[in-house]
This record gives C-alpha cells, sequence and structure tokens, in this order.
C-alpha cells in the first residue's frame, strides 16, 4: 500500500473512548466533506459500542455542493446513523448539533440530564475549530501543540448539551489505496507518510476525469476540458508547474514544487469546490480491497 499512517497516541485514544463510553448518549464523527467515505474511521462503530453517530461532513464550503447530498443520503440509510453538513463559518452550529442528536436519542426525552456526546475525528478535520465555536471563546482551549497529548476535555455547550473531546485523535484507518491518497491530499496524513508528486499525480488523474473545467480555469490552461482530460497525469503536472513559475534554472519544471503548489491549492480551496469521492466510487473501492 502506497501510504501507511499511524500517530503513535492512537491506543491512547482508543483507550479513552472506551473509557468514556459508557456515560455517552451520542457519537458525533467529524469527516471532510471532500473524502466523507475516506475519512471516516471503520472501527469507529465497534468502538464506541455501536452507539447512535452523527457524521458531521465538515468544510462543506469546499467540497462539491452537487456531491454532499448523496453523502448525506448515503450516511442517513444506515440505521443508528445522521449526518449533516457544516463549516466553520456556521456562527451557532449548537442547536442544529442539538437536534439531531435528540433525533438520533429519542429515549432520552424527558430525563432532566444533558445530551453527553463525545467528538472524534481525524487528525485536520476541523475538529478544534467546531469545539472552539461551540464552546465560544471563554472556554477555548489554548496551547495545543502537534505532538503534545491533551487531556480529555469537556465543555458545557449549554445547560442541556455537554460534549467530551477525545484526547489525541482518531487515526484514519487506510484500507484501501484511494483512501490513502484521498486522506493525503486532504492534509490528514502525516508529511512524511507519502511521496507529494505520487499523491498529486493520483489527484490530478481524478480531477482530470471529473473537475477539468476547474483545472483549466485555475490555471489557466490554454486547451479546452476535453483535451485536458486526454493528457498524461505527468504531462499536466508540468504544464501547471510552468504555469505557476515553478521552474528552475535551464527551464526545466521543479516537479517537487509544482506537487506543493497544487497541494496547497486543493487544501485552501482555490482549484474549486471538489469532492475527491462519490459513494458508488467508495464502495467500489471498499469491494475491492475486502476481496484482496
Ligand atoms: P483538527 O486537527 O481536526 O482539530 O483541525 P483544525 O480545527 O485545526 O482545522 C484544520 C484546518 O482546517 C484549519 O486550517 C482550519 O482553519 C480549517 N478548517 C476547519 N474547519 C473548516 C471549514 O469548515 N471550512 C474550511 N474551509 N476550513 C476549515
Amino acid at each position: 500500500m502506497a501510504i501507511q499512517w499511524f500517530p503513535g497516541h492512537m491506543h491512547l485514544t482508543r483507550k479513552a473512548i472506551a473509557e468514556r463510553i459508557k456515560d455517552i448518549d451520542v457519537v458525533i464523527e467529524l469527516l471532510d466533506a471532500r473524502l466523507p467515505g475516506s475519512s471516516a474511521n471503520p472501527l469507529l462503530s465497534e468502538l464506541t459500542g455501536h452507539r447512535p453517530t452523527l457524521k458531521i461532513l465538515n468544510k462543506q464550503d469546499l467540497a462539491d455542493p452537487a456531491r454532499t447530498p448523496a453523502w448525506l443520503d448515503w450516511y442517513n440509510a444506515r440505521p443508528g446513523t445522521r449526518a449533516i453538513a457544516l463549516d466553520a463559518s456556521e456562527r451557532a452550529p449548537a442547536r442544529r448539533l442539538l437536534a439531531a442528536c435528540q433525533e438520533l436519542a429519542p429515549e432520552r426525552r424527558g430525563l432532566a440530564r444533558p445530551m453527553r456526546v463525545l467528538t472524534c475525528g481525524i487528525p485536520n478535520v476541523g475538529k478544534s475549530t467546531l469545539i472552539n465555536s461551540l464552546a465560544g471563546r471563554a472556554q477555548a482551549k489554548t496551547g495545543d501543540e502537534a505532538g503534545i497529548t491533551k487531556q480529555e476535555q469537556r465543555i458545557v455547550v449549554a445547560d442541556d448539551f455537554y460534549l467530551w473531546d477525545t484526547p489525541g485523535m482518531l487515526w484514519p484507518r487506510i484500507i484501501v489505496a484511494q483512501s490513502g491518497f484521498n486522506l493525503a491530499a486532504s492534509g490528514a496524513v502525516g508529511r512524511n507518510a507519502y511521496d507529494e508528486e505520487l499523491v498529486v499525480l493520483e489527484l490530478l488523474g481524478y480531477l482530470q476525469r471529473h473537475y477539468a473545467q476547474a483545472l483549466v480555469e485555475r490555471y489557466k490552461l490554454d486547451m479546452a476540458p476535453q483535451d485536458v482530460a486526454q493528457l498524461h497525469d505527468d504531462e499536466l503536472l508540468t504544464a501547471i508547474g510552468r504555469k505557476r513559475g515553478a521552474v528552475m534554472s535551464g527551464g526545466r519544471v521543479n516537479i517537487q514544487k509544482a506537487a506543493e503548489l497544487v497541494l496547497t491549492d486543493l487544501r485552501a480551496g482555490a482549484i474549486g469546490r471538489v469532492t475527491l469521492e462519490t459513494p458508488p466510487e467508495f464502495e467500489a473501492w471498499l469491494a475491492v480491497g475486502e476481496a484482496q
């Protein structure tokens, strides 16, 4: 497999979830709306004792708005699961989250105690951003540094809504190669775990097939989208590098630099709103992965 990545603190996260879960009504798993299948942890349901789960497709502002509804339907069709799309610009998501959690745990109605929720998510999915916006300025936690495991924290979102944040992070369990590429492209995987050029060539191959027009516009390519789709992916990367000035002395394109530029653009949404997988594609990858 091209990409294998397991941050060291995953065992701690697993243990923390196991200890906390008995008090929890609903689990919230944050997903990246650009890769809603690959950014989910397939072991979560097992880890949480099959608790009702709210999937938040976060960063929806970066995702293809034509594709997000299909992913919401895909998750909503699962028993014990609801899905909503969100982005960091939503000022007060708390009521919407609480309403979705209440739908998932209806037997709690009439109970005096608050809704108790545990949040999980792979790195870079926007968990801190969401928690800070739920907690409000007064409770926002500062001083977290990458690699330093923070303590479990409880956030009182409202009198009737408590939220626990797991210490450490939920690691992606990369079971198919395509998921690994998409996770790396999105920035969820540590940089030393993948080869940028390889990831970008895979990414460009997908964008050529599905978002050729966006590539033409972003990189001012002097060709029609259908011709972009026909280019060999390394020809495309070279053309992009030339257009963006990633050129070495002697006029040769610096491919490493060109690859970095494409990744930066993707992560910032500069290529446009793209989603790197559809439910049928993801299901097909899983079927191949399971057969192997
Ligand atoms: P964490 O590792 O899951 O805690 O992720 P962070 O909250 O640190 O967010 C990772 C990056 O994604 C940061 O640069 C955030 O500003 C950005 N981010 C988080 N949520 C959103 C969102 O909904 N939309 C966009 N465009 N960026 C987001």
